[in-house]
């Protein structure tokens, strides 16, 4: 089949709204939540999201919660770390607030 786009790809159906920052975003998370990836159950590149958080083996039939729009999300390896043992969740050094006098 030919071409259709050049480099829009996925974002083509917004045409020239909402600006290229906010497209090329869209675009490049729609092209990784749209592929297969490696199955962490049996490993073969079957592996792709079915329903918003539910990626799905088309091979083995496995089934992962995971991020709605990635299956690893940097929040859920965060706690993925802390259910193992290996670290405590690290809080994020507050902004000190300045004493109005
Ligand atoms: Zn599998």
């Amino acid at each position: 089949m030919a071409k259709r786009t050049k480099k829009v790809k996925s974002v083509g159906r917004f045409q020239a709204r909402y600006g290229v920052r906010a497209r090329s975003r869209v675009r490049n998370i729609e092209i990784y939540q749209r592929a297969k990836h490696p199955c962490p159950s049996c490993g073969h590149i079957k592996f792709r999201r079915t329903e918003t958080s539910i990626w799905q083996c088309q091979k083995c039939g496995a089934k992962f919660a995971g991020g709605a729009y990635a299956f690893h999300t940097e929040a859920g390896q965060t706690v993925e770390r802390a259910i193992s043992g290996d670290q405590t969740i690290e809080e994020k050094p507050q902004p000190k607030e300045t004493e109005a006098e």
